[in-house]
């Protein structure tokens, strides 16, 4: 009798219905709309810009970032999303691939500093799994990219790893930052992202908060969505949300920095003072050794790295 073998693809996915959020831009001050719309296999994740004359399709690409000073920033032309990170980090925490933003500013809303509200909204939403294989970009060997020498040093870098891990190393000297870790490391296959990384929001000092303010930038920031330091504490009135919380963020940035690219990446990151600039450096390093990596699609999702098959198991 011959056997019979049920194989499973490793399915794209998209959203199961709209959704919508309201909030302001971190750095604009200005309120934004967002909605969150399914959109067919191969679409990658696009932003659009409907509030133009004409609305304006920004894919996810790694050359689409075109400025990283404080955020990630994506372009087309002459129109622009500021900020992509941390909806980009749900995105890629949850293991969706097609999805159509629809943004009515040039900037995505910083809601509570974190990803966790774009988990939420996507989550609400629900999954829809589509008939088309998930691709991935496999790493094939070591990519590296440094800068600065001395105490200015920075470096990222990708190393083969059937998974998607990422080890993040800052090196703040502010005494409320050295009492928490300053090194972290979370694999995909292992954590949970929307338990361990999600809730890990962005952080500033009074200082640059006051300098930035005199520039025109973080007029939305505040202490409903960013942890504020003075020279001695932490300023929010509740705290800490985990202990290491800036190191967190720090991995919940890089990993939306990362899906820019447009596909998940099955690679071990790893990093040292790395940000928005040299993680986009990091991804054309890849793409420009065509030799670094391959495209691959599990057809049997029992050979996919463990935990994949299942990571939006919680929506
Ligand atoms: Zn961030």
């Amino acid at each position: 009798m011959a056997k019979i073998t049920i194989r499973a693809v490793l399915q794209q996915r998209t959203l199961k219905s709209i959704t919508r959020a309201v909030g302001v831009g971190l750095h604009s001050g200005q309120r934004v709309e967002l909605t969150l719309r399914p959109a067919p296999a191969d679409t990658g994740i696009v932003f659009r810009r409907v509030d133009l004359p004409e609305p304006v399709d920004i894919p996810m690409r790694a050359e689409s970032v075109t400025d990283t000073r404080l955020a990630s920033t994506v372009s087309t032309g002459g129109a622009k999303v500021q900020t992509v990170e941390h909806i980009m980090s749900a995105c890629a925490g949850l293991g969706l691939d097609n999805l159509y933003i629809d943004i009515t500013a040039d900037e995505v809303p910083i809601l509570d500093g974190s990803a966790s509200s774009f988990v939420f909204l996507l989550q609400s939403a629900g999954i829809e799994l589509q008939k088309a294989p998930r691709r991935f970009i496999r790493v094939l060997r070591p990519v590296e990219v440094r800068e600065g020498e001395g105490d200015n040093l920075k470096w990222a870098r990708l190393d083969p790893y059937h998974g998607f891990k990422l080890s993040f190393e800052i090196d703040f000297d502010h005494r409320v930052v050295n009492a928490t870790g300053q090194r972290y490391e979370f694999d995909l296959s292992v954590g949970q992202y929307a338990r361990d990384i999600a809730r890990a929001r962005t952080f500033g000092f009074t200082k640059e908060v006051e300098y930035m303010r005199s520039k025109g930038l973080a007029l939305g920031g505040g202490l409903d969505n960013a942890i504020v330091m003075d020279d001695h504490k932490v300023l929010n009135a509740g705290g800490l949300r985990y202990d290491d919380e800036f190191v967190k963020h720090k991995i919940l940035d890089a990993m939306g920095d990362l899906y820019i690219v447009g596909k998940p990446l099955l690679a071990a990151y790893s990093a040292f003072r790395s940000g928005h600039a040299l993680n986009n450096k990091l991804l054309r390093e890849l793409l420009a050794q065509s030799d670094a990596y391959e495209i691959v699609t599990f057809e049997d999702t029992r050979q996919a790295p463990r935990g994949f098959g299942e990571i939006a198991r919680a929506w």
